[in-house]
């Protein structure tokens, strides 16, 4: 479903976040620019970088923003405009706040005691009561993100505390909901994960540099040091002198919740989150569900991209060979993000194409990682019958999406939702497969390797109060 989310699904990701502080001098822009490219996965909306020079003129940050992809906001960008050592970026789909250009992050701000830059992943179950009681003292607000009511906290109580540390301490107490954050003061790079550890952010270095990202691929692809991953609950500081660490709790925040979606969808292949390695995490899925829903058939084929890993896991259990079933144009791209159910399904075909030499006359096993409309599956199904597929097995790596998330992802309303309305068997039915199985919820933590996890959207277990 990767690659097709945008254009078919509607489950997106809200944002990915990027920093970096280079100790002795150097130019960051460039390096913020690749990281971003390694993160735009999870996040095509919009996108921007802010820099700032820690031996320049204090609190002189330099940033540019807008909506769509780090190739396009960033064409006419030239390094030397963007020259620091010290910078952030950020890309983004809303799911706060409207896809306008205003709320593209990072946000910069000017406030009593200097500026402050702040990029932020994730979504605030309690940003309301917070931006009213921000407004009712005076705040003016420039979006309507919940971004900006975190850096206004920030900046309030950076008023009256010794140091930007203790301010984001202070204003992430107040925060119900999920953050991976990343922060610049002039002097300081901060990162922050929310106590429930609902977003990933790890730490990476790069010879003098000291960099933070939403996931390690940002690190690696750009050559730098995987370093470890900022646990949920912990601000870490980089600064010349080193780097410092604090922990903090929440009082709702009985226990860790890692958003299971990131494992199973979001984040990279080639990402690690917490120690378990995505490309296992995806293959486990697989073999899991080879174990729960075996059937007899000639093939394992997975929908490109992120189905293909967790059907290799399934033909792996099963023994079933894994074949290639899809020729996928990489070269379809947001051009075909249509509205329409029936442009939508014009673009599927699009994108994949089937391979008839291959999927003709076999019973195959058709892996993806979720059912959200319908529409997409029931498509390639037509699509590999009309190429003289005998029969098809849909296995889908996570179970039914039943539930909205209120943490940043979009998963579309319950309305939307095929599997809120229609049983397994009706599902099964009303896309044209003849078997449908999901991964069973019991299987859900050891995908993650044992770690806790939130599957809210599965079985509306939600880590926290939602008002
Ligand atoms: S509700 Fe679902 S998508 Fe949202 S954080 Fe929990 S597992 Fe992730």
């Amino acid at each position: 479903m990767e690659d097709l989310t945008n254009a078919q699904t509607g489950i997106k990701e809200a944002c990915g976040v990027f920093g970096i502080y280079q100790f002795h001098k150097g130019n960051v822009f460039s390096l913020i620019h690749s990281g971003l490219y390694a993160l735009q996965h999870r996040g095509q909306e919009a996108c921007g970088i802010a820099v700032s020079d820690t031996e320049g003129e204090r609190g002189n940050i330099r940033s540019r923003k807008g909506p769509g992809l780090v190739s396009e906001v960033f064409k006419n960008s030239k390094e030397e405009d963007f020259c620091g050592n010290l910078g952030i970026g950020h890309v983004r789909y809303s799911t706060t706040g409207a896809s306008v250009a205003e709320n593209a992050q990072p946000l910069v701000l000017k406030y009593a005691k200097g500026t402050i830059a702040l990029a932020h992943n994730g979504n605030l179950v309690n940003v309301s009561p917070l931006r009213e009681e921000l407004e009712r003292a005076g705040t003016v607000f420039h979006t309507t993100t919940d971004s900006e009511v975190i850096a206004c906290l920030i900046a309030r109580e950076r008023v009256r505390s010794h140091s930007v540390e203790e301010a984001v301490l202070k204003a992430v107490s107040r925060l119900n909901g999920a953050y991976g954050l990343v922060i610049m003061s002039p002097r300081k790079l901060i990162g922050v994960r929310d106590p429930w550890g609902l977003k990933p952010l790890c730490l990476g270095k790069l010879e003098d540099a000291y960099l933070l990202a939403s996931e390690s691929c940002a690190l690696t692809s750009i050559g730098a040091e995987f370093v470890r991953d900022i646990e949920p609950g912990e601000l870490i500081t980089i600064t010349p002198d080193g780097i410092t660490s604090k922990r903090f709790t929440h009082p709702m925040a009985e226990k860790e919740a890692r958003c299971i979606f990131e494992y199973i969808y979001f984040a990279r292949l080639d990402s690690t989150i917490d120690g378990v390695s995505v490309y296992e995490s995806r293959i486990q899925s697989g073999k899991a569900l080879a174990r729960s829903h075996p059937v007899d058939a000639d093939l394992v084929i997975g929908v490109p991209d992120s189905g293909l890993t967790a059907a290799k896991g399934y033909s792996l259990q099963s023994g079933i060979p894994f074949a290639l079933a899809f020729y996928k144009n990489s070269y379809v791209g947001r051009t075909f993000i249509k509205p329409t159910q029936e442009e939508r399904q014009t673009a599927v075909s699009l994108k994949l194409n089937v391979l008839a030499s291959v999927v003709a006359g076999k019973r195959l096993v058709l892996v993806d990682d979720s059912i959200v409309r319908g529409t997409t599956i029931a498509a390639l199904i037509q699509m590999l019958k009309k190429a003289g597929a005998k029969e098809i097995h849909v296995r889908i790596s996570s179970p039914p999406f039943l539930h909205p998330c209120y943490f940043g992802t979009d998963v579309p309303s319950n309305r939307q939702l095929i599997a809120s309305s229609k049983t397994p068997e009706e599902i099964c039915r009303s896309i044209g497969a003849d078997s449908l199985g999901y991964l069973d919820l019991k299987d859900l933590p050891s995908i993650a390797g044992g770690l806790p996890i939130c599957k809210a959207c599965f079985d509306a277990d939600y880590p926290m109060e939602i008002s």
